[in-house]
């Protein structure tokens, strides 16, 4: 089959691979019909996640329907459309049991390396280094699916291949991110970061609740896709300086929550920037945490900072002094997508949402490695690529 590959950083290209085949009997294997580009592949793509290795197949995202079952695969048969958490997950281990499904104790098959940097393993992930299991990603023409009566949910005709794979990550990552905020009626949330996983926290805080949401990044052509009456939109390279912005908006108290959905790459163009640049470049820090340091300054007294931004190993200048003094709460985390697709999935057909909005592009596999460098760069207004099979 063809299937996309990491090569190095900086580097993917199609390779013909072998067909996966089932290893397990509780595996199952899809025809992938459509595969998203996340901000998650840019971490492995620009080479700050360890373990990649040259060949990896890449993907986390995927669609499809089922060609194959295992012997104890008893809730799917072929010809099922479903849907694929990205995260990999038993469904019956004790995180599991609690829905914490990206914590699961058993899908990791590397876990002690995990371990090794964060002394336990959470789950492990589809296409996403050898650190969250070397299981072969979904940017491929089939995938190999394991525990595959616990972790995919199928999809009824009618809703769209689109829909279905932002079902598998964006959109449980945005609306998680504004369920951590525990947002009252009325509340101000701001959400840094106007990727897709940013669209989907700024739509969920809304459908949860929230009077106001404000929504920074420095490109327009990503803010306007979040516009609403709702909804201030603002451009930080245009201000001086953005805490105080969001404080002025706020009545001087800031917001109630704030929604971090940036990450380890952040970019800043300030002293401090440059700082977490050379040094994530010596590798003497890992993760570049602009997006969270103006998360903990601007929320209000007693607010929440919401993290689903990627982070994975070790920041510098943390303002724990803020973190503490202002009383905040901190939740964080690989999304347990499993316990909200259901949900998630009712209000797509309830007409509550159109996933579907976000998505820029509709690509061929041979077109990922283009688009891989055009996600990066943000150009071509590239918000979210689909890969179509
Ligand atoms: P993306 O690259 O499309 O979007 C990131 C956005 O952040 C860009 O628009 C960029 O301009 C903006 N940005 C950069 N620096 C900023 C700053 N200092 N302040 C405000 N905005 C800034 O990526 P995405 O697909 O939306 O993913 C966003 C993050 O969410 C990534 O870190 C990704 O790994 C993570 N993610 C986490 C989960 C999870 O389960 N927790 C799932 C999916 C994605
Ligand atoms: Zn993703």
């Amino acid at each position: 089959m063809k299937a996309l590959c990491w090569q190095g950083k900086n580097q993917v290209v199609v390779n013909l691979v072998d067909d996966p085949a089932i290893l397990d009997p509780t595996d199952m294997i899809i025809k992938v019909k459509a595969s998203g580009i996340c901000g998650s592949d840019l971490h492995l793509y620009d080479g700050y996640v360890p373990t990649m290795e040259k060949g990896d197949i890449l993907g986390h995202e995927a669609f499809g329907e089922v060609v194959e079952t295992g012997s104890e695969v008893h809730r799917f048969r072929v010809g099922d459309r479903v849907a694929v958490p990205f995260n990999i997950s038993c469904g019956v281990c004790r995180f599991c049991k609690q829905e914490l499904y990206s914590l699961c104790d058993r899908s990791n098959p590397n876990a002690e390396m995990a371990a090794k940097i964060y002394e336990y393993s959470p789950s492990g992930y589809f296409g996403y280094s050898h650190l969250f299991g070397g299981y072969a990603g979904g940017q491929a023409e089939y995938l190999r699916v394991p525990f595959a009566d616990a972790i995919p949910v199928k999809i009824p005709e009618g809703v769209s291949g689109d829909d279905a794979v932002l079902l598998t990550d964006n959109f449980p990552t945005g609306y998680m991110a504004a369920e951590n905020c525990s947002i009252r009626e009325g509340e101000t949330v701001v959400v840094l970061g106007a990727g897709s996983v940013g669209q989907f926290a700024v739509r969920s805080a809304l459908l949860l609740g929230a009077g106001r949401v404000i929504v920074v990044d420095r490109f327009d052509w990503r803010l306007q896709r979040a516009a609403h009456d709702s909804v201030t939109l603002v451009n930080y390279e245009r201000q001086k300086d953005v805490v105080q912005v969001v404080k002025d908006m706020t009545d001087g108290a800031g917001p109630d929550a704030c929604i971090d959905a940036v990450g380890m790459e952040a970019h800043a163009g300030t002293a401090m920037g440059i700082y977490d640049s050379v040094k994530q470049t010596l590798r003497l820090e890992t993760d570049r945490p602009t997006a969270l340091r103006w998360a903990i300054q601007l929320c209000r007294k007693g607010g929440t900072v919401s993290i689903p931004g990627v982070y994975a190993g070790f920041i510098d200048k943390y303002p724990m002094g803020a973190f503490f003094s202002k009383g905040l709460t901190m939740r964080a985390g690989q999304t347990h997508v499993h316990k909200y697709m259901p949900r998630l999935l009712q209000m797509i057909l309830d007409g509550k949402i159109k996933p579907a909005e976000v998505v820029s592009h509709h690509i061929r596999l041979d077109e990922a490695p283009e688009y891989y460098r055009l996600f990066r760069d943000k150009q071509n207004e590239c918000l979210k690529a689909i890969i179509r099979f």
